[in-house]
């Protein structure tokens, strides 16, 4: 996997050449590049941020010199495209109501659900964007070419990932929480190790990845883990796990899964496929008062 990274602090992403990742890139599973964007300035002050247009506090990133680097990364001609500046926010205007609100700027945002393996996919980490979720690491981890551009000041100008959509570019704008970082570095720091870990032979056991928090088609939080001693300053851990009975070690941690996940976030619990539950996930999330015999539980 080719990975660019367009930054102002390149430097940051120096980070990145340590622990797996950084024996990803020596094994060559992936390539990652960090470039400056202030390289594709042309002015003695390098700059890459102008005042809001329409008023307000802070600065805004300048689309030429994006597009100067973008245009070079993706070997595309500059052009000039026919779209609406505000169209995004008519699809949002237009919906009925909140959830179609929050779909119409998802399909604006993140069209491209499944990234094709030849086209390179651009992300830009934007606070106002849609969450970034596991499902999103794992058919980002698919595509073959990512180009990340972070974000600085107030933002990026909005007509950038408009024009790369516009020219047939698969354009990503991803949240990474609902909180405001200084700038994307963090942000795409963390959508690269979530995307990477996914590939295959990255990790040293394939295994690790499998059974993991929002992980598969029927995602739970993960089950507790313990390691030895099994009396650590007056805590026991779970007899059931010293027993050496596999099956009831395997019903244990998957109860236990169950009762968190139901605890902590029970959104998850309400997305899970009821035909894919066996019998005694049905008695568990019954007990945690949960209707299982529809498509998907329903709180009792
Ligand atoms: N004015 C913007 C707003 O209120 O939505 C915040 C801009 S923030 C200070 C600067 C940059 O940091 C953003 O363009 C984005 O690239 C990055 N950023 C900040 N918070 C983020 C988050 N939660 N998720 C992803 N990116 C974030």
């Amino acid at each position: 996997m080719k990975i660019d990274i367009v930054s102002v602090f390149p430097e940051y992403f120096e980070v990145l050449n340590l622990s797996l990742l950084g024996k990803a890139q020596e094994k060559g599973l992936v390539e990652v590049t960090a470039h400056n964007l202030r390289d594709w300035t042309h002015d003695v002050h390098h700059s890459v941020d102008d005042t809001p247009v329409g008023g307000g506090a802070g600065m805004v990133m300048k689309p030429e010199v994006w597009s100067e680097c973008l245009d070079e990364l993706l070997h595309l001609e500059p052009t000039t495209v026919t779209c609406d500046s505000t169209a995004d926010a008519d699809d949002t205007a237009s919906a009925d109501a909140a959830e179609s609100a929050e779909s119409a700027t998802e399909i604006a945002a993140n069209a491209d659900a499944v990234p094709s393996t030849d086209r390179p996919v651009l992300i830009f980490p934007n606070p106002s964007a849609p969450l970034f979720t596991q499902q999103d690491a794992t058919e980002l981890s698919h595509a073959n070419h990512l180009l990340f551009g972070c974000g600085r000041y107030e933002g990026y100008d909005a007509r950038i990932p408009q024009y790369y959509r516009a020219q047939g570019v698969d354009v990503r704008e991803y949240s990474i929480g609902d909180y405001v970082l200084n700038g994307g570095e963090v942000a795409v720091s963390v959508m690269l190790e979530a995307i990477t870990r996914l590939l295959p032979g990255f990790m040293g056991n394939a295994a690790s990845i499998v059974e993991e928090s929002y992980t598969g088609e029927n995602a739970l939080l993960e089950h507790r883990q313990y390691t030895k001693p099994a009396d650590w300053r007056g805590i026991k851990v779970p007899d059931v796990l010293l027993s050496g009975d596999h099956a009831k070690v395997d019903r244990f941690r998957r109860d236990e899964a169950l009762a968190k996940t139901n605890e902590l976030r029970p959104d998850l619990i309400e997305a899970l496929d009821c035909s894919k539950l066996d019998k005694a996930d049905r008695k568990t999330l019954m007990a945690l008062g949960w209707e299982v015999s529809g498509a998907h539980p329903r709180q009792r």
